[in-house]
């Protein structure tokens, strides 16, 4: 490292040198060539400024996505180091709003489906209400204390398409490096803040379980609330109504509500306006990873392909993903489903088996002649 700075140093100041003789005015006419001469030389001093500039910074690695890489690292660094703390911000949410709408359908939803539904439809309630509380809490905390997996630092001798410039290790397909984790992770998807954590091979069906269930459990609860959020609603509206026409005109007095009526009347409105809109913008993402899922493609990937579509499509050329197997086989690689049964208890019950496959060696579809995304 030291020698290759000096050896940089050393050509920096040759070049220069060199500058500086250029500029010197040379002895001895140029006669009538004198304007010609002129600007082949300032030509020439501007070629060897750019070279001196060059050697300055220049490495056969460099290229200008590393000069930008260079020039926004504080602004890099900066985001990374806010993500990072607002991912514990973001964690302690989630759970403060799930517990917040559980606590909310334990106090005041299901009495009210005890004291006015059949028997078989509180059956059903309990039985799927629980369900889904149970597929959420569960892989919540899976996905977000299961490790995305991570390349082998002690192995060289690995199956890698590229380095890793920030770990200094090879990079398996599929491997991205996370700047938020600062670590390369296995078929990186994302770095999702609301967990705290990377979304990569060992922990993408925990997250994609997540969004699933955590999406059907908001739909349940705005749709099992809803008669209740509508009677909730008119009665504040007439409370404020009432009262500000009391306050105007001294007539008749607000309804009397009691503490718990109160409370229970703001509490269903805040479990519907949220569990609704978190079905809504829930429903979009988890439609978004589905297609992924289906397509054999990753967050990350999904852009690289996008390119090299592009490109190859330039060169008259088809792109092919090399990691689709088909819609069926996506998913059962993705939820280790091997056998019909597996369905029910890898995918509807939890269930914490690893993934197909180790994450660096894969399954490719495509052949060394086709092209394929890198
Ligand atoms: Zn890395
Ligand atoms: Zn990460």
């Amino acid at each position: 490292m030291g020698s290759s700075w000096r050896w940089q140093l050393s050509r920096a100041m040759r070049l220069a040198l060199w500058w500086c003789r250029l500029c010197c005015p040379q002895r001895g006419g140029r006669g009538g060539g004198d304007k010609l001469w002129t600007r082949g030389r300032l030509s020439e001093l501007w070629s060897y400024g750019k070279v001196l500039l060059k050697s300055l910074y220049f490495n056969s690695l460099n290229n200008s996505d590393t000069l930008l890489d260079c020039a926004f690292e504080p602004v890099y660094w900066i985001v990374d180091n806010v993500t990072r703390w607002f991912g514990v911000v973001f964690v302690c949410l989630v759970i403060l709003l799930t517990t917040s709408v559980v606590a909310i359908v334990y106090l005041f939803v299901l009495p009210t489906i005890f004291s006015t539904y059949p028997v078989h439809w509180v059956v059903w309630h309990l039985c799927y209400g629980h369900w889904l509380l149970i597929m959420v809490v569960f892989h919540y905390y899976k996905a977000a204390t299961t490790s995305p997996g991570q390349p082998p630092k002690d192995k060289i001798h690995i199956p890698s398409v590229s380095i890793c410039k920030k770990c200094i290790t090879p990079k398996p397909a599929r491997t991205h490096h996370c700047s938020i984790c600062n670590m390369c992770v296995l078929k990186m998807d994302h770095h999702c803040p609301w967990l705290n954590n990377c979304v990569g091979h060992f922990n993408h069906r925990y997250f994609f379980s997540f969004c699933l269930y955590m999406m059907l459990g908001c739909i349940y609860c705005s749709i099992s609330s809803r008669d209740m959020f509508l009677e909730a609603y008119s009665a504040i509206e007439v409370r404020l109504d009432d009262s500000s026409h009391f306050q105007s005109y001294y007539q008749t007095p607000p309804p009397a509500y009691t503490f718990r009526e109160t409370t229970a009347h703001k509490s269903i409105v805040f479990l519907w306006v949220l569990t609704s809109s978190v079905a809504v913008a829930l429903g979009g993402l988890t439609l978004w990873h589905a297609v992924l899922i289906s397509r054999g493609e990753t967050s990350v990937e999904r852009h690289i392909n996008r390119k090299e579509t592009k490109r190859l499509k330039e060169k008259g050329k088809v792109f092919r993903n090399p990691y689709h197997h088909g819609k069926i086989n996506n998913w059962k690689l993705l939820l280790g489903v091997e056998k019909k049964s597996h369905w029910v208890t890898r995918f509807l019950l939890p269930s914490s088996h690893l993934p197909c496959g180790d994450g660096i060696m894969w399954d490719s579809t495509v052949t060394r002649r086709d092209p394929m995304a890198i």
